[in-house]
């Protein structure tokens, strides 16, 4: 009988066995549904505007069910096997009773076994059932964490954005005198050469300004700037000292960047930014806020500082966010500030209050802009034109309107302002506006 026991037990496992594979390849189904579901009405919720304007929303609401529809069957396949799979062990738990019960009364029956025996055999039997359909059960939960598990490690495989780098080096001691990148290549992981040997002195306190055509390096130039990465081929020396050596933490502690996309988190206007520097006082948080043209922000909001923005927060405007945002940087009072300047077009009110507090700002500070606006561009100490990775052209406005082609056609093409602004360019275009 023991050995009749055993091979019931060992089908049982191999039942268990099939049908746990089975709900892990299901549950991994889910998972990766679950994933697409979720990134599709991420995307589609940031990309409400976009959406919208194309008139997409009933496309964007088809996709929406398809997707869902498949969800929702992988979910019902998974369960139909978790609920069959109840039925199963039962009944495999019930064969294997029967079975007991007919081998020992057959034993019974010859007198081969005493109805004690007998009895105490089949109570021993009956209790192991309970803990193997458990042990069956854990089995299929193990098996649906597995293949969470595996899903976790495909997106923890993926490559990294950039190549990272060991975040070792003398701490940064401060902008001296100058920084100077010199026969910079930068390769993106996909092969792309987005620098092919740039030259370019900053020296401290003087404003450059970035122009070029899109895809001309822009970016990438001012992220290894920003020591984001480090050029595949040339150096970036401060003050004659390889930034490679330097400790990136403690350098990007000195600087501030501005992306073009400006980014509040959800939390007080005040936990924004302090973000840039923990310890500032109310004080300097005033002065950053008055410099950058930001205290009506603050002033029009209901509870001042301590107004929720952000996520679920008060929504600010544009020209308002990149105020307060360049308020941020300022608090740091970074030796190098790095902005990428936005290409949407404000009204034109934001637009002159930013200029206006772009200008202020940058006095005396060493500034890296990436310029889209023409009265960004006539601010700048040098203008450095840049295209297809590398510079070719450097100098002030009216230099470049005569001496460079590509400046002439980027002037003609994209600092294309408002009218005003375009007198006072050609009636001066040193002029600061
Ligand atoms: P710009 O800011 O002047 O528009 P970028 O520095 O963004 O120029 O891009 C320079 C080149 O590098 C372009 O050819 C662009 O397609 C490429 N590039 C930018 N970012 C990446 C990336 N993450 N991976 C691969 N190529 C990239």
């Amino acid at each position: 009988a023991p050995i009749r026991v055993g091979t019931d037990i060992a089908l049982m496992g191999g039942l268990i066995n099939g049908v746990g594979r089975w709900i892990r390849r299901r549950s991994q189904k889910l998972h990766r549904r679950m994933g697409e579901m979720g990134q599709h009405v991420l995307e589609s919720l940031e990309g409400m505007k976009i959406v919208k304007g194309f008139g997409y929303e009933d496309r964007e609401t088809r996709t929406f069910r398809a997707k869902n529809q498949r969800l929702f069957l992988a979910g019902l396949k998974l369960v139909a096997v978790r609920e069959l799979n109840s039925p199963i062990s039962e009944f495999a738990s019930a064969l294997m009773a029967g079975v007991v019960l007919l081998v020992g009364g057959h034993f019974l029956a010859r007198g081969e076994l005493t109805a004690d025996e007998f009895l105490v055999f089949l109570a021993a039997i009956l209790s192991t059932l309970a803990p193997v359909k458990r042990v069956g059960q854990a089995y299929h939960r193990i098996q649906n964490g597995l293949s969470a598990y595996d899903r976790l490690r495909e997106i923890f495989a993926l490559p990294a954005e950039r190549r990272p780098f060991t975040p070792r080096g003398k701490p940064f001691p401060g902008l001296g005198r100058e920084i100077r990148v010199e026969g910079v290549h930068y390769r993106y992981p996909d092969g792309t050469w987005a620098l092919r040997g740039v030259d370019l002195v900053i020296r401290k306190g003087e404003t450059v300004a970035l122009v070029g055509p899109s895809g001309a390096g822009k970016t990438t130039l001012v992220d290894l700037l920003a020591y984001f990465d480090r050029p595949t081929k040339g150096r970036v020396l401060v003050d004659g000292v390889d930034l490679a050596t330097y400790d990136p933490l403690s350098y990007r502690q000195r600087i501030a960047v501005v992306p073009q996309e400006v980014y509040l988190f959800s939390g007080t206007l005040l936990e924004n930014l302090l973000y840039a520097q923990p310890d500032a006082t109310e004080e300097e948080v005033r002065r950053a806020l008055e410099m950058a043209d930001a205290l009506d922000v603050v002033r029009a909001l209901p509870e001042g500082l301590h107004t929720r923005v952000g996520q679920g927060g008060i929504r600010l405007s544009g020209g308002q966010r990149q105020r307060i945002a360049l308020a941020r940087a300022l608090l740091r009072d970074p030796d190098l500030l790095i902005l990428d300047e936005p290409t949407a077009s404000l009204d034109a009110l934001s637009e002159d209050r930013i200029q206006e507090a772009l200008h202020r700002a940058f006095q005396d500070r060493t500034v890296v802009i990436i310029a889209h606006r023409l009265a960004t561009v006539l601010q700048a100490d040098r203008i450095v034109v840049m295209d297809r990775g590398r510079v070719v052209a450097e100098g002030r406005h009216r230099e470049l309107l005569e001496g460079s082609p590509l400046y002439r056609e980027l002037y003609r093409l994209q600092f294309q302002k408002p009218l005003e602004v375009r007198h006072a360019a050609e009636s001066d275009p040193e002029a600061p506006l």
